[in-house]
């Protein structure tokens, strides 16, 4: 059995092996997806020196000393260029985003300055360059604006648009089939006759993958029926990514990993010492990454969340593809000592110092409720004591503070 962290290099070695598919799209549609290549900026942010205020371009030593009377010999709203030069004694009546005339160097916002009849009266002084975003400032002509694999986000489509990237090279995100299997499933909408007890994983993977801007094919839900198994395991493998819950441990009915075998899959680990989530299987066939995740809710949400979201981030080419942790002190809560590193579900929240965690209240790999209302994992090295009240410890985040 291998550890937690040679699992995940492992997982996010193989997918950074398999080959990627690049295409260009217009820029709005590639919210969500990775650049593919750098984009560079084809001119200086700002273009020009531009009034970040409205206000009254000036002569910074015209205001040295106040009040001052100046001429207003011209107005300049943002789109317009003037040819107008800003002598001794003048101002330029200016709105935000214009470019500032030659001879201002600094822009009076309009609060502090009073007009009458063209002549304006100037209340404070201000140094040169005052309000005013000097041209190519925040981005030089010819600057690196995205590194390639970078994932880009709504606020990073400004800075491409700014930059004139219109169409942008992005890979292609993986398609990924999500398969559940196992006898005792029933869909949700659906009351479980004895012994049954409703699907919830396919839910939460289908959002778990549709959350990383990926398409999810849906391929059901099989019962442990090796003929039906095999049949939905070669459907699935049509995708760039399978991933099938259940039926991956060493039960009588756990077929999965066999039938993969069969399929010609070839397996790159099967367990993982990691708990919640130990029998969690991965295999390739071609580029195409397979993973068998134990059924248990709660281990295939830390599967998920810990090395297959990982794998499937590089996969999508994106450079962002660690789990974060960050230093917590743990305030309450239970967990016993495992010989596999743990991830505790806990709630984190902010403190005075280091935020604070304490864990949720579960019942172990089946519970969902603990799962449900937790907003991070706690990180709990193998063969070591459950942390106690006022321990440090590791945290990694999955949702937001509350
Ligand atoms: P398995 O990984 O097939 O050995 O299943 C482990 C446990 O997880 C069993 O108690 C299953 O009933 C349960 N389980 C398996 N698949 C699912 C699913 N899709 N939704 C909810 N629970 C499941
Ligand atoms: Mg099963």
């Amino acid at each position: 059995m291998i550890s937690y962290s040679r699992a995940f290099e492992i997982a996010i070695k193989t997918a950074a092996s398999l080959r990627k598919q690049i295409k260009s799209v217009p820029l709005a549609e590639s919210v969500g997806l990775v650049l593919a290549r750098e984009v560079v900026s084809d001119i200086d942010i700002p273009p020009f020196d531009r009034a970040a205020m409205d206000g009254y371009a000036v002569r910074s030593e015209d205001i040295a000393n106040v009040p001052v009377e100046l001429e207003v010999i011209d107005t300049l709203p943002a789109g317009q260029v003037s040819d107008t030069v800003v002598g001794r004694g003048c101002a330029v009546r200016i709105m935000t985003g214009a470019p500032v005339p030659s001879g201002a160097d600094s822009v009076v916002k309009v609060e502090d300055t009073e007009c009458r009849d063209e002549r304006v009266t100037i209340k404070v002084s201000l140094p040169a360059g005052k309000n005013i975003a000097s041209r190519g400032e925040d981005v030089r002509k010819g600057d690196v604006v995205a590194a390639a694999n970078t994932p880009v986000k709504p606020a990073m489509l400004g800075l491409l648009g700014a930059a004139g990237a219109a169409l942008v090279d992005v890979y292609r995100p993986p398609e990924v089939a999500v398969l559940t299997t196992g006898s005792e499933l029933v869909d949700i909408s659906q009351s479980p006759a004895p012994g049954q007890i409703r699907n919830s994983n396919l839910p939460v993977l289908r959002a778990l993958v549709s959350d990383l801007g990926m398409r999810c094919r849906e391929v059901g839900s099989v019962e442990d029926d090796i003929d039906n198994l095999r049949e939905a395991v070669r459907t699935g493998l049509d995708s760039d990514v399978l991933l099938v819950s259940g039926g991956v441990s060493m039960g009588e009915y756990d077929f999965v990993p066999r039938v993969f075998e069969e399929a010609g899959v070839k397996k790159v680990f099967h367990k993982v010492a990691i708990k919640p989530g130990k029998p969690l299987y991965l295999g390739r066939k071609g580029d195409g990454l397979i993973f068998g995740i134990p059924g248990n809710p709660v281990s295939t949400f830390v599967s998920f969340e810990m090395i297959i979201k990982p794998a499937l981030l590089t996969l999508s080419g994106n450079s962002r593809n660690r789990p974060s942790f960050i230093k917590a002190t743990f305030t309450s809560g239970r967990g016993s000592g495992s010989s596999r590193e743990q991830m505790l579900p806990g709630i984190l929240s902010a403190g005075d110092g280091l935020p604070h965690v304490k864990t949720t209240e579960w019942h172990g790999s089946g519970d969902m409720r603990g799962l449900a209302y937790a907003n991070c994992f706690i990180r709990v090295p193998g063969d070591t004591n459950p942390p106690a009240d006022g321990d440090i410890v590791e945290v990694h985040p999955f949702g937001a503070f509350r």
